[in-house]
């Protein structure tokens, strides 16, 4: 066989085997592990893989070594080895501006530059700057005070190297893109990556709302300094913007869009929070969306009791630091995990609420005293997140046709319906509004949406077995 056909089989095999893998792990965690990684060779009975950084190696590595090789092993029985190498990825080079102010620190061994050693001119646009000053940040929320569970272990861990990041390190992932619904500790994530990027000398990590971001960018185009603004945004090393979901606006967002691109290109870390996605940030275009998504994309799940109860514990702790005389007992704390599930936001209401009345009253927290303080905490579970892959997924198996053609053009019977069910359960269970709801049905317009949505409507009210099924479906997709 010639080289070229060879080659040609390999990357076959190659894109066989990312399928495989893909459906085996599932697409969030694939698209988080296993986007970036490339094949660099095939041996006789090992295979040369690489990936972009050394953590992504080492997570890859200790989660899922056996997984890939048996990916391969289905493809080439004879693999018994897998070779994960880092690629060589250096940051960029600096900015002409900065890379002549590297000279004057060549003589301190190579050793990182100290933070006197910041360019004049960045410094003075940024000291010059208000809306560069960042949000405020709440001492309390540090990587110290964050407790891990299951549902945040990969969103801590990424957090934590970036935070620990170095500059002149090789990049990690970016951007590092945080989604989770309100309360699961997604401010305290970014805030802790703020802290502790700070607190090292050489290092400049701005964390700024979406809301601070726009008025920044507002305030400085009226006060004609947009120039300054954008300069000062791109001296900083580490930007971290909460709740992008909130960043509105066409010009803000083109601004948005180019600092990203400017940063990221430049080799300085962006990360990201927001309540959804990067798809279904509906008002962003698709550029930014894909490159929102181009970086690790993690989610938070809800909290678990036991990482609920972790967090009670943690609270009380901090809350006796000031209050030596504030006792929660166990019991009480066992039965705040157990019923307050709603957020972390409601168990930090709880312990104030405890504490404030103990102190006020003089008494000690008892579990009666609790069940009364806290009784309106205590919501009805949260129905869950669903999602639009979810929900075509379970369509596709449901009818028995793939997802694929769900999203295609094909106008056969045994498609359109499912494809009109999902997109009505889309409308129904989701948020999503009905341009979106085209956009990810193959980019069907809005007015295709509807026309799906009503018929369905008017169907389930007479078709009592279609009734049926779309209630089996709902109740699949909601437990
Ligand atoms: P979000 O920004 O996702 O809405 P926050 O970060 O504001 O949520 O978290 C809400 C509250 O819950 C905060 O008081 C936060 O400290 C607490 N919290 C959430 N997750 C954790 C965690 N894993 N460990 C400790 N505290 C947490
Ligand atoms: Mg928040």
């Amino acid at each position: 066989m010639s080289n070229i056909a060879q080659e040609h089989d390999t990357q076959e095999q190659w894109t066989r085997v990312k399928g495989r893998l893909r459906s085996s792990v599932g697409e969030d965690v694939y698209s988080s592990w296993f986007a970036r990684m490339d094949l660099e060779g095939v041996q006789q009975q090992s295979v040369h893989l690489s990936v972009p950084t050394k953590f992504l190696r080492s997570w890859i590595q200790a989660h899922y070594a056996d997984r890939v090789l048996s990916c391969w092993q289905a493809e080439i029985p004879g693999i018994n080895r897998i070779d994960l190498t880092v690629r060589s990825a250096v940051r960029c080079a600096p900015p002409a501006r900065e890379a002549a102010a590297t000279d004057t620190r060549r003589g301190d061994n190579g050793a990182r530059p100290a933070a006197e050693a910041r360019t004049p001119a960045a410094a003075t646009t940024a000291a010059g700057h208000d809306a560069l000053g960042g949000s405020p940040l709440d001492p309390r929320l540090t990587f110290a005070n964050f407790v891990v569970g299951r549902s945040n272990t990969l969103a801590q861990a990424a957090a934590r190297q970036v935070a620990e990041g170095r500059r002149g390190d090789p990049v990690m992932f970016n951007p590092l893109y945080i989604h989770a619904g309100v309360g699961l500790g997604k401010t305290h994530l970014l805030q802790a990556i703020a802290w502790t990027g700070n607190a090292s000398p050489d290092r400049k990590v701005l964390y700024l709302t979406a809301e601070k971001f726009m008025y920044g960018f507002v305030a400085a185009l009226k006060t004609q300094t947009a120039l300054a603004f954008k300069e000062a945004l791109r001296g900083i090393d580490v930007l971290v913007i909460d709740d992008l979901q909130f960043l509105q606006g066409k010009s803000t967002q083109a601004e948005f869009c180019h600092t990203l691109n400017a940063l990221i290109d430049a080799g300085r870390q962006v990360v990201i929070a927001a309540d959804r996605p990067p798809a279904d940030l509906e008002s962003l275009d698709d550029r930014v969306r894909s490159r929102l998504a181009g970086g690790l994309v993690v989610e938070m799940g809800s909290l678990g009791e036991e990482l609920r109860l972790g967090i009670l514990r943690s609270r009380v702790a901090a809350a006796r630091v000031h209050h030596a005389s504030f006792d929660v007992p166990d019991q009480v704390l066992e039965y705040l995990a157990r019923t307050i599930t709603h957020n972390g936001r409601d168990l930090e209401g709880a312990v104030n609420r405890l504490l404030a009345h103990s102190k006020l009253n003089a008494q000690p927290v008892t579990l009666e005293m609790a069940e009364r303080e806290v009784r309106d905490l205590i919501r009805p579970q949260e129905p869950k997140r669903i999602k639009i892959e979810d929900i075509q997924r379970v369509v596709a198996r449901q009818y028995n046709v793939s997802r694929a053609d769900l999203l295609s053009s094909r106008r056969t019977a045994n498609v359109v319906r499912p494809r009109q069910v999902a997109m009505y359960l889309a409308k129904t269970l989701t948020l999503r509004s009905l341009p979106e709801i085209g956009r990810r049905f193959g980019g069907r317009d809005h007015t295709t949406v509807l026309h799906a949505v009503r018929k369905i409507e008017a169907l389930v009210s007479k078709d009592t077995a279609l009734c049926d099924e779309v209630e089996l479906l709902k109740r699949q997709l909601q437990e």
